[in-house]
């Protein structure tokens, strides 16, 4: 048993002064508490559990900054295809080092290739593979289902079939892929309103994707759904919920975030890729006042420095001043750990007896305010008093 004290500690409810977190000898939490008279280990600084890193391509970690952005999505993504090269697995062993080094315990992770999925089995963390299928034409649906259905085989990591964008995806392969499945598991991660131009495809035909896919020579217009709005798509085809989390939602409007909080369905924030993609950032107010359930991620390499996510969080919390940092803190921890399993106790991914997340010392210098020292800016200096426990 260890008892370790340090000037702060972050719970499910916010920061204790002076707390104290007991490990049994696995390393798993058995009690926070206030200080106390016993023995423990003086460790100063702030005490959080290991983050949850809610959205990476490990597979373009070969590609960290090599895709230039600034001119939107379809113009960055037309970048991206040019240069992409297969998984590079050097690449990716150093990227799941990077996040790990940085306080990640777990880790939601879309592949196309599977490549990533051993690779994070090995690296012993949590979080689950999200195996991600593209397509319009029915040959290529059922091509690329089938495709993803022999990567699902893969032993040793949670892994999920999902669907990349409205704008990838014919709808009737978005119905049947995302629909809430029979048995819990992993949320579905799906890239959604991440540019304004999936609304012009979708409710007009028009737009930098209509002219990609008609330069493609791709039969879409017949396939592709017909809405006012992704989220609006994604409602009418009855698949939005707690087993869904939408990426990004940069350009998602009022009356979209009111439908995806009447139904649970989740937010992972991914603000390095979208001001280095497209220069703007969600209606992040919105979605806090509407009391969504958000997560962070740093997205790939490809369109994000480092796989630090706390940065990310320093990013929303300079942006959004007025809101509470815990609200970051949580989102990073339990907000994070709501998409990775059935169990979606608020508690789940917070330090609190039976965590598992590992215990994170990031050492802050002497504050009153834990939250806003930590997402300051600053790249705190952390380590692992205990790593992360296998699910
Ligand atoms: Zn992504």
């Amino acid at each position: 048993m260890r008892r370790i004290r340090a000037d702060w500690v972050w719970t499910p409810d916010g920061p204790l002064a002076g707390g104290e977190v007991v490990l049994d000898y696995d390393g798993r939490v058995t009690a926070v508490a206030a200080r106390s008279g016993h023995e423990a280990e003086e460790v100063g600084g702030l005490l959080l559990p290991g983050l949850v890193n809610a959205h990476c391509h490990l597979e373009l970690s070969d590609l960290r900054g090599k895709v230039p952005g600034g001119s939107g999505l379809s113009s960055w993504a037309q970048a991206l295809v040019s240069r992409r090269r297969a998984p590079d697995a050097e690449a990716m062993r150093g990227a799941i080092t990077e996040a790990r080094d940085a306080g990640t315990a777990a880790l939601v992770d879309v592949t196309n290739s599977g490549a990533p999925i051993p690779l994070m089995a090995d690296a012993d963390l949590r979080g689950s593979a999200q195996v991600e299928i593209l397509g319009i034409e029915p040959d290529r649906c059922e091509s690329a289902r089938s495709g993803a259905a022999r990567l699902l085989l893969a032993p040793g990591f949670p892994a999920v079939e999902t669907c990349h964008a409205v704008v990838s995806c014919a709808a009737d392969l978005l119905a049947s892929v995302l629909a809430p499945p029979p048995e819990p598991g992993p949320a579905r991660t799906f890239h959604c309103d991440e540019d304004a131009a999936d609304t012009l495809l979708l409710r007009d035909r028009s737009g930098p994707w209509a002219d990609f896919l008609d330069r493609l020579g791709r039969d879409w217009r017949d396939r592709i759904g017909h809405a006012d709005s992704p989220v609006a798509l994604l409602d009418a085809l009855d698949v939005l919920g707690p087993h869904l989390a939408l990426v990004h939602c940069v350009h998602t409007g009022p009356a979209e975030l009111d439908r995806l909080a009447a139904t649970d369905t989740a937010v992972v924030l991914c603000p390095r890729s979208n001001l280095h993609i497209g220069g703007a950032l969600p209606d992040v107010p919105g979605m806090v006042a509407r009391g969504l359930r958000l997560a962070i991620g740093t997205d790939s390499l490809a369109s994000c420095p480092d796989l630090d996510v706390l940065a990310d969080a320093a990013v929303l919390a300079a942006a959004f001043p007025d809101i509470d940092p815990g609200v970051w803190i949580a989102a990073l921890t339990t907000g994070g750990a709501s998409l990775l399993g059935p169990v979606r106790d608020g508690r789940v991914g917070g330090l609190c007896p039976g965590a598992e997340h590992g215990l994170l010392h990031v050492a802050l210098p002497a504050t009153t305010d834990p939250g806003r020292t930590l997402l300051d800016g600053t790249r705190w200096a952390r380590r692992w008093l205990s790593c992360p426990l296998l699910p």
